[in-house]
């Protein structure tokens, strides 16, 4: 499983930080994990193959994860290079997902369900099993951020797993759901003294990945509170004992390999 971080930020306007998107490609599939409305042309960006992308999870409702939606379903719906497209696209999402888009449908004349390949919405129930691509099984988790939101866990055929948190407040059980892991995305919104409980601060990112023990741990979703600071020493003064980087767009990493940057 390879991914590709297309916005390690927010929804705050960022010149270096698109809003949430990440990439994975797998010897099974393409799988986009929130869709930002940056994160659209970011996948542009980096190359990525957005014309035959097989799933998407939408993590939650805030836009910064998934305002990007309509406007991608608006772009296959038109571009050239998705009209003798068959296969379909899946978009996997908490309950609701599908009203969601019907919201946005209904907004004006777009017709977003109706594509040139089948479009299927699958709305899946907290920790009920399901595969988002053939061989890779996935599970989500509920999370103390919205009542829709839910990070998710992947497990490949060959045994590579991974979680990806998206947007959450603390809890000791998403140490437990990505024990061990391949590789833990981690959002971490501050770096301290957070001012809503809904996100994490430094001090609690490393708790989870103390207790996680993954393999390697990703921290994204970063406010511009981070501009000011040097991540490495601010992570450097937890002696966390395992290997936790900074996110940045562009940043490409194979899960089963080593860390690589386009820079
Ligand atoms: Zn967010
Ligand atoms: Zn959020």
């Amino acid at each position: 499983m390879n991914l590709t971080i297309l916005g390690s930020g927010t929804s705050v306007p960022h010149p270096k930080r698109s809003s949430a998107g990440f990439w994975l490609e797998t010897s099974s599939g393409s799988l986009l994990l929130d869709c930002s409305a940056s994160a659209i042309h970011r996948i542009a960006q980096e190359d990525l193959d957005w014309a035959n992308l097989d799933a998407i999870w939408i993590s939650h409702f805030h836009l910064d994860h998934c305002g990007g939606l309509p406007a991608f379903l608006f772009g296959t719906k038109h571009a050239p290079d998705t009209q003798a497209r068959e296969k379909p696209l899946r978009i996997f999402g908490a309950p609701g997902l599908r009203k969601l888009i019907e919201a946005f449908d209904s907004a004006d004349d777009y017709k977003l369900f109706k594509q040139p390949f089948p479009l299927d919405i699958l709305e899946v129930e907290q920790l009920e099993k399901f595969e988002i691509l053939p061989g890779i099984e996935a599970a989500a988790l509920s999370t103390p951020h919205t009542d829709d939101s839910h990070a998710i866990h992947l497990r490949a055929r060959a045994g590579t797993t991974f979680v990806y948190t998206s947007d959450t407040g603390y809890t000791s059980v998403l140490a437990t759901f990505a024990r061990r892991v391949d590789l833990l995305l981690m959002e971490c919104s501050f770096v301290k003294d957070k001012p809503v409980e809904i996100h994490l601060e430094l001090a609690e990112a490393i708790q989870i990945v103390r207790r996680a023990e993954p393999k390697k741990t990703i921290l994204t979703h970063l406010y511009p509170v981070w501009d000011n600071v040097s991540f490495d020493e601010e992570v450097k003064k937890f002696s966390p004992g395992f290997e936790i980087v900074e996110a940045f767009d562009g940043m490409r990493f194979d899960i089963s390999d080593k860390l690589k940057s386009k820079n």
